[in-house]
């Protein structure tokens, strides 16, 4: 439920408000807007009287809020989240490039990759150190080593660093981590979802492989009901009966999730088609939609990459998307 009040409301008269929705075991989620506070409720509502509240003199309007997210809702905030990183913004007409190799590698190869991708335009630095591989006899990562190489990177090139979490128990290891990454086939781990909540740290969630919108925004409402609401989305493909391609994008989850939320919403192409000449067009079409920034794998030498290599686009491919990625930025 939210209670839109009218402009100019005293801040004494909206604390006593909110003290009235909390003693009667209500949550309470404030947003102040340009023209009007809006007081999101959380919790059991049916026992508030909506008639009796739309007469009290400072409430404009009350809606019972009928989707399961409520955090997340457009409807609790009206205007578009912004998220920052250090003095990189995501969100609200801030958009954001963040690329890497799927696989931090080795000291050379994420210095290398970084330097590059910063001087051709990303803005972030991504790089799998935990990685969530279908088979257990395939490189998994170089673990805690690969979050210290991702930090030299960062110390080098400025670039905040993110990167995917496989297990609450890692997230000490993570401390100097800008973004944690929580990965399609971690989306719905609600322990992890539910401990990340508890940190003060951006969290890229990306869409499950086969999770729709609704289940999507559920996920992050767990992290978001906790007190994290820095929480960026990541379109990746979902999986559908197309073989030529490693997943299908879901491009028009994009302005759908603008529509029933305010969280950021980026576009990773590369997972989302797993072949690298498709990650261009893919990417400009993400931009063109409305998405808030792009993923991309960029890897110094993708013959060679240890994972992802068909999808990775080299660092001078990877500049060409970012031309013409600001192009289509400046059409739109
Ligand atoms: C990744 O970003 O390297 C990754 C494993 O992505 P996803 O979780 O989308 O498959
Ligand atoms: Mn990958």
């Amino acid at each position: 439920m939210i209670t839109v009040l009218k402009p100019g409301v005293a801040s004494e008269q909206i604390d006593n408000l909110v003290e009235w929705f909390e003693k009667q075991g209500l949550r309470v989620h404030i947003s102040e807007g340009e023209y009007n506070t809006i007081i999101g409720l959380i919790g059991d509502t049916t026992k508030i009287d909506v008639e009796l509240l739309q007469v009290i003199d400072i409430v404009e309007s009350v809606k019972r809020i009928s989707e399961p997210f409520k955090n997340a809702n457009r409807k609790f905030h009206p205007e578009d989240s912004v998220i920052e990183i250090g003095d990189i913004k995501i969100g609200n007409g801030n958009f954001a490039m963040i690329a890497g190799p799927c696989s931090v590698e080795s000291e050379e190869q994420i210095l290398e990759v970084a330097t590059k991708v910063k001087t051709y335009g990303a803005h972030m630095l991504r790089g799998g150190a935990f990685k969530p591989r279908t088979s257990p006899y395939d490189f998994q990562g170089m673990r805690g080593e690969g979050i210290d190489l991702l930090l030299k990177a960062k110390e080098k090139t400025g670039m905040p660093i993110v990167t995917e979490i496989m297990d609450a128990s890692h997230i000490p290891l993570f401390e100097d981590v800008d973004v944690i990454q929580v990965g399609a086939r971690n989306m719905q781990n609600f322990e992890l979802l539910k401990e990340l909540g508890k940190l003060d740290k951006p969290i890229l969630l990306k869409r499950g492989l086969a999770n729709n919108i609704k289940e999507w925004l559920m996920s992050a409402e767990y992290i978001m009901a906790g007190g994290n609401e820095k929480v960026i989305l990541c379109e990746r493909g979902i999986r559908t009966y197309e073989e030529y391609t490693r997943n299908t994008l879901d491009l028009s989850a994009v302005p759908m999730i603008k529509q029933l939320s305010h969280l950021p919403v980026i576009v990773d192409p590369s997972h989302a088609t797993g072949i690298a000449k498709l990650v261009k067009p893919m990417a400009l079409a993400a931009v063109a939609a409305g998405a808030d920034g792009l993923m991309i794998e960029v890897h110094n030498n993708p013959a060679k990459a240890l994972c992802d290599g068909a999808q990775s686009l080299n660092p001078e491919q990877f500049k060409d998307v970012a031309e013409k990625v600001a192009k289509i930025r400046q059409v739109i």
